[in-house]
């Protein structure tokens, strides 16, 4: 029998576009999914996506997409890239910018058009192509649940994934039109949001399941704390919610293959040689001092105000400090002033896939302090290049590492320092066990090691998101 077919939407997909975690999630989900479906990943084709290197081809002539009484060229491009099918949107409106959602800091004011049309030319191809599955990420996919429903004549049904409610893509009320959406959704029910409309409601609100990237994080969007506003909505929606945790591509981040490495490893007397490295290249110094990372955005999300708080009285230590990351200005300028006078601390702006994995092979510590984490990324893929995470409880955080003191080799989780309060003092203590951890070389070993065997691979969530794409279907058939 012919798989069924899943069409994977996100506004970024690794390698062609990356600004944070979905990219990597949507390159690595949609390869652990295609054993048991025919997966075409979309999304919109970014003017700097590299169509020659990628082998992306126009799959025809433009065609219209109606919106809001205005006809929008469209063409679908299409590539295989290690095996997986591709598709692109492409648009002028959409695609021709320099940045993915805006300049850092900001949004661009024309977002809502940009992926409203996103989510038509996905109407569109739902309306060729028969699909069971419509698999929707974030906001910039979340109308197309509503577009749906207002068609009624397409049978695919559609999954909606959370990968932060932080960002919901809220707009003035004036865009319902230029969307070409009746004011009969603009209700409490529908997508308005405080006199604007919300493009993550129409996903929570029309879709047939939803989902989050971790279990604690699916129980805590529900409250005031941590709901962003829509806590009231998702409790009303609660029945079709689950949590089900990311995982990361084990191969794309391996350190016995990692071709971003200075030499790949197993073990940690591998390991080392990629610190030497790493330090020579910074001008870091002490081998044999623990080095700390941070890799990141830049925002209060990622427990910037901590770490800049924390940063001189760890720098203080006996140690070295490498951070890698971009994004709010006072953030950049704080770090800036606080290297300046530490000859331990190395900063580095930017966004670098290649230079992320040397420092993930080569350091001790990763640093995530993090107000809320829906699931983290960085923390797994830390673990397995045999690094001990320091993190606060919260969100995929709390459900992927486990504190080191309750270390039991039986248990396959992985283990680090686990801080409790958001605070600069809980987390300088966090910190001031991982020096004694270090220390403690027989210990500290022993938790690596385990680390690393750990499976953080998509292998046990990609059968739970596909046990619930089998729920959806089979009520449909059930009718
Ligand atoms: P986010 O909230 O940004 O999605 P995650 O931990 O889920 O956080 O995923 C972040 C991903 O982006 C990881 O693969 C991490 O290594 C990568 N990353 C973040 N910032 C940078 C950077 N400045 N350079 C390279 N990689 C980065």
């Amino acid at each position: 029998m012919s798989k069924q077919k899943l069409l994977f939407a996100a506004s970024e997909v690794y390698p062609f576009a990356k600004s944070g975690g979905l990219a990597d999630v949507a390159h690595s989900l949609p390869r652990a999914l295609s054993t048991e479906y025919d997966v075409r990943v979309i999304m919109p084709l970014y003017q700097f996506v590299d169509r020659g290197l990628f082998g992306i081809k126009s799959l025809g002539e433009p065609f219209d997409v109606f919106m809001g009484g205005i006809v929008y060229p469209v063409e679908l491009y299409a590539c295989n890239y290690e095996g997986l099918e591709y598709r692109f949107v492409y648009s002028p409106l959409l695609c021709d910018r320099e940045f993915l959602y805006g300049p850092p800091d900001s949004g661009y004011e024309d977002n809502a058009m940009r992926f409203g049309l996103f989510n038509y030319a996905m109407l569109a191809l739902l309306k060729r192509e028969k699909y069971a599955i419509a698999h929707l990420n974030d906001w910039q996919s979340a109308l197309l649940p509503l577009l749906l429903n207002k068609e009624k004549t397409i049978q695919t049904k559609t999954l909606f994934t959370i990968h932060n409610l932080a960002y919901q893509g809220t707009f003035e009320m004036a865009a319902l039109k230029t969307l070409g959406i009746d004011d009969a959704y603009a209700t409490m029910d529908g997508l308005e949001f405080y006199g604007q409309i919300n493009f993550m409601k129409a996903g929570i609100a029309y879709a047939d399941a939803i989902t989050t990237v971790s279990p604690t994080y699916a129980n805590e969007i529900l409250t005031a704390e941590f709901g962003c506003g829509l806590e009231g909505f998702l409790q009303h929606h609660r029945s079709k919610l689950v949590g089900i945790v990311n995982g990361i591509d084990t191969e794309h981040f391996s350190p016995s293959e990692d071709k971003a490495l200075v030499s790949t490893y197993v073990d940690l007397r591998g390991k080392a040689v990629n610190k030497s490295a790493y330090l020579k290249e910074t001008g870091l110094k002490g081998p044999r001092k623990p080095l700390f990372i941070f890799i990141g955005r830049f925002t209060w999300q990622k427990g910037m105000d901590l770490l800049i708080e924390a940063l001189s009285k760890i720098a203080s230590q006996e140690c070295n400090i490498s951070i890698l990351g971009e994004g709010e200005e006072r953030y950049h300028a704080a770090l800036k002033t606080i290297a300046d006078t530490h000859d331990n601390i190395h900063l580095e702006f930017g966004y670098d896939e290649s230079l992320s994995h040397r420092m993930y092979a080569s350091a001790d510590f990763l640093l995530m302090p993090s107000l809320f984490e829906p699931c983290g990324l960085a923390q797994m893929i830390a673990m397995h290049y045999g690094q001990i995470p320091v993190v606060h409880h919260v969100g995929g955080l709390a459900d992927t590492v486990h504190h080191y003191k309750e270390f039991d080799a039986k248990r396959a989780e992985g283990y680090g320092i686990v801080f409790s309060k958001p605070s600069s003092a809980s987390f300088l203590e966090a910190v001031d066990e991982a020096l004694v951890l270090y220390e403690t070389k027989a210990r500290y070993n022993k938790i690596v090691k385990h680390n690393m065997l750990c499976d953080f691979s998509w292998q046990e969530s990609a059968g739970s998101y596909l046990r619930l794409y089998e729920k959806m279907t089979e009520k449909r058939s059930r009718g």
